[in-house]
């Protein structure tokens, strides 16, 4: 459910709304979103007590707005602060009990179908699909696992690499086997490989700790087919219908659309 949507170009501020009652719940949401939208969110605040209408508040921020630890980290060649400005929050609220007469006390009108609150602000100041961004993409769940798998079925960073891409070849045309494969979520780098590998084998791993393992080489950035995966950003209503994921109907939005597009 859409609240309130504003364009300018390829910006979007919106607040919606999802049928989601748990953190558990938008973290999986969550992941789905940047899965579809090929953007990675970082928690900018989370909120331990967050009041009492409300079960969970989480702020995000891209991840091409870092902290740089020197004054010349955002000199680096593999450095991906931008200083982009986009964010946005999550909030899950609490369902109102009724009076004794059975009547709503919130004036919210949503709060009993539609929980959750996400107001976003989409306002990247980086192409969202370049080669450049994909290489610095976290790599996926799945990725991870597969990599596991190749680890303890005994096979070193190298072939394990060597494995995923075979196996993207086998399972794509050249066209996405191109895309994917330049595609860190899919096909991580070595040095990616070599520190994930070295953690899984001396201690349990967490997503939190492994999303964390990035490393990039000039080399790599300078060999991914730019020309194939150079687009430029998504269109709005794109970013929309991956936004509101399986609580969309097909979303069109017009110039003149703004207000309540899907009910
Ligand atoms: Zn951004």
């Amino acid at each position: 459910m859409v609240c309130s949507y504003e364009e300018h170009g390829h910006s979007i501020e919106c607040t919606i709304r999802l049928p989601l009652d748990t953190k558990d719940d938008t973290d999986v949401w969550l992941k789905n979103f940047q899965d579809a939208s090929f953007s990675a969110w970082r928690v900018s605040n989370n909120y331990p007590h967050c009041g009492k209408k409300n079960t969970y508040r989480v702020d995000l921020h891209c991840q091409h707005n870092t902290c740089p630890r020197s004054l010349t980290a955002d000199q680096r060649k593999g450095s991906k602060n931008t200083k982009c400005p986009s964010k946005f929050y999550i909030v899950v609220k609490k369902r109102p009990c009724a009076d004794v007469r059975g009547r709503q006390r919130s004036k919210d009108v949503h709060i009993t179908s539609h929980p959750t609150v996400v107001n976003l602000k989409w306002n990247h100041n980086h192409e969202i699909t370049s080669a450049d961004t994909f290489r610095k993409r976290d790599v996926s769940d799945a990725t991870r696992e597969k990599l596991l798998e190749l680890f303890s079925a005994g096979h070193s960073p190298s072939s394990a690499i060597d494995t995923l891409k075979y196996d993207l070849q086998m399972e794509n045309n050249d066209e996405d086997y191109l895309r994917l494969s330049a595609d860190k979520a899919t096909c991580p780098d070595l040095q990616y490989c070599f520190r994930f590998g070295e953690a899984a084998t001396t201690s349990f791993i967490t997503n939190e700790q492994a999303a964390t393992i990035s490393f990039i080489t000039n080399e790599q950035v300078a060999t991914t087919p730019s020309l194939v995966m150079n687009r430029l950003l998504p269109p709005p209503s794109l970013v929309m219908n991956r936004l509101l994921g399986k609580y969309s109907r097909s979303v069109s939005l017009g110039t003149n659309a703004t207000l309540c597009l899907l009910r």
